[in-house]
């Protein structure tokens, strides 16, 4: 498929996307129906299918299963067995998910049929682009793109990001790298630091030719405008000069840059240093990259803590969240690029994978576990209210209702059958007859102390609060994370901040009383469960600590040195490692409690 993909045109693309959505659930049948035919036989469906590849089978007897429970197949064949105990095809590399299973990191199967039918996905997103903004084709992506060593497994299989995968893959290679700035050397570099370097450096060099900016994730273009802000001064003087730094000796990148950097261009130079000459960088991307029409970022979910830092830098340039995929599966695409952060909705592309979405009543959760708080029923009465909410079936794709959360379900053609991936979506519209969704948060209770569970999304929805209080007093949150602290009786919940000043770059002063406020939103936002537990001083007064300016890099630091890809790097919303803790420790330049009577 990928093979058409480098030359499919607008008006193919246009029907390709017109047919999975207004044919989807005919496709979704043909695409288990493919899957059984071909692994029906596979050791592990026989356990459940007896061979016979059938849906109504499938349904009623294949689990729903995590990571855990295909583990040991999965470390089977990692280990030297053949791929088809688990699936027919032969799987030809594992994907490293940023999930970790006992503190290794996932193992996710791809073939190279799997792999090529994903390649659909960034041509869809590039021709809904062009849709919405006009003269794409007349420029070039300034892309932000970075890899990761590939780790061998005991079989010989190579394990490597999925991103890795895609940016040394023909169909990137052969498609959209050609208009990238970047050329693929600077990409394949695997020094981060060089390849950020070098990447800039020529995205600046082009940088009236660049129509737009695009990384995987907020967080690397977030890192990379800092990256920019500390290194103007070199990238301006190697323009200048027509000289490379000393410090960048990766061939590739060296010879990727003597390319493009030929010769001395002052002119060039002086333009960049007067706009980077400034305390304030607010809408720098703008002054920068004037012909920018859209930055193109995954900003939604966890990203979401990126949105204000971003949109000060962007200048009113368009913030647009492409996709919604993991390593497990593509699932979707923004089909409204211009939709505001915070309303962004991923349509499921229904050839990808067969999907399932099991409904998720969060707020009888809730309740159950609030009855249960107040001993109004009895703790076995709440058990069963949890298991009814845990027991309901899955839906088709086709048939998820508006307004429904779900956790999401794939069986892939590479192995995974009935598989939760852990993230909850909501149900938002339809296009043609495919349901949109919404991330909602990804299953996890980040904070935990007695018997209160603090979700991702509650945590972010009272960071968010604290930023609204924060953004008239002129201060801007830039990066956050937490952790439980239990290191005294009764525990606490303790943020890490960096703070900047809306109009500047500078630090701000800190009022310990906003800062003791701020702790007190957050408290007030949290739910019930937590305030009751904080009222009978079961859990301490929150805690904000706040870092210097670095921190938080120091903290990629470490995550991209024990091997997390700077591609698909998220600022973790909540801390367990120790050294991690420690290295935001380091940064502390000031704690604050929320006051004791704080609701
Ligand atoms: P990985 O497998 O390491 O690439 O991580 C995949 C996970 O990243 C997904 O399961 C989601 O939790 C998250 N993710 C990917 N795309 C999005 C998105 N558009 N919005 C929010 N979260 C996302």
């Amino acid at each position: 498929m990928a093979g058409h993909m480098e030359t499919m045109e607008y008006e193919d693309g246009l029907k390709i996307l017109e047919e999975l959505t207004t044919n989807a659930h005919q496709i979704q049948e043909r695409v288990l129906e493919d899957i059984l035919k071909r692994n029906a036989g596979t050791e592990y469906l026989r356990g459940f299918l007896n061979g016979q590849a059938d849906k109504q089978l499938f349904k009623r007897n294949v689990p729903i299963v995590t990571y855990e429970d295909l583990k040991p197949y999965i470390d089977r064949i990692a280990n030297g067995e053949p791929s088809d105990i688990l699936l027919a095809d032969p799987i030809t590399q594992f994907f490293l998910s940023t999930g970790t299973s006992g503190g290794q990191p996932k193992l996710i199967p791809s073939t190279a049929e799997s792999f090529e039918q994903r390649m659909l996905e960034p041509t869809l997103e590039d021709l809904v682009m062009k849709k919405h903004f006009d003269g794409l084709d007349k420029g070039k992506t300034m892309c932000l793109f970075f890899v990761k060593p590939e780790i061998e497994t005991p079989s010989g299989l190579m394990a490597k990001f999925f991103t890795t995968s895609y940016f040394q893959s023909n169909s990137f290679k052969n498609g959209s790298a050609k208009i990238c700035t970047s050329p693929i050397d600077t990409i394949l570099c695997l020094d981060n630091k060089q390849s950020m370097y070098c990447q800039l450096l020529i995205g600046l060099l082009q940088r009236d030719d660049v129509v737009r900016i695009e990384s995987i994730f907020a967080s690397v273009f977030a890192r990379s405008i800092k990256f920019l802000i500390d290194y103007w001064k070199d990238l301006c003087s190697n323009i200048r000069t027509g000289c490379l730094s000393d410090w960048i000796t990766d061939p590739g990148c060296k010879n990727a840059v003597s390319l493009i950097l030929t010769g001395p261009n002052p002119e060039l130079a002086d333009s960049i240093e007067h706009i980077c000459d400034h305390k304030s960088w607010e809408g720098i991307i703008k002054k920068l990259w004037p012909n920018a029409k859209h930055i193109s970022s995954i900003i939604t979910g966890s990203m979401s803590q990126y949105i204000s830092l971003l949109e000060s830098y962007c200048g009113g340039i368009p913030l647009v969240s492409p996709l919604y995929a993991s390593s497990e599966a593509t699932f979707g695409i923004n089909l409204k690029p211009l939709s505001k952060p915070f309303d962004v909705s991923y349509t499921f592309l229904s050839n990808m994978a067969y999907f399932e979405f099991l409904p998720v009543n969060k707020a009888s959760r809730e309740k159950a576990q609030e009855l249960q708080f107040n001993n109004t029923v009895s703790e076995k009465a709440s058990i069963e209210m949890t298991k009814e909410n845990g027991n309901v079936e899955p839906v088709d794709l086709t048939n998820v209702k508006i307004g429904q959360c779900y956790e999401v379900v794939v069986t892939t053609m590479a192995g995974l059958y009935r598989y939760k991936v852990g993230d909850i979506l909501k149900a938002t519209g339809f296009y043609n007859n495919t349901p949109q969704f919404q991330f909602v948060e990804r299953q996890n209770v980040v904070l935990s102390i007695d018997l209160d569970k603090t979700s991702e999304a509650d945590l972010l929805k009272a960071i968010t609060n604290a930023k609204l209080f924060l953004d008239p007093l002129g201060f801007v949150l830039t990066l956050c994370s937490s952790y439980t602290d239990t290191s005294s009786t009764p525990g606490r919940y303790v943020l890490f901040w960096e703070l900047r000043m809306k109009e500047s770059n500078d630090f701000p002063k800190l009022d310990p009383r906003i800062m003791e406020q701020c702790c007190s939103i957050v408290e007030k936002s949290f739910d019930f469960t937590y305030k009751s537990l904080r009222k009978s001083n079961i859990i301490a007064p929150l805690q904000i600590r706040m870092v210097k300016h670095g921190t938080f890099d120091a903290l990629m630091d470490f995550y991209v040195s024990k091997g997390a890809s700077i591609n698909q790097y998220k600022t973790p919303s909540c801390i367990e490692s120790e050294e991690a803790i420690k290295i935001l420790n380091a940064g502390v330049i000031g704690k604050f409690f929320s006051p004791k009577t704080s609701f």
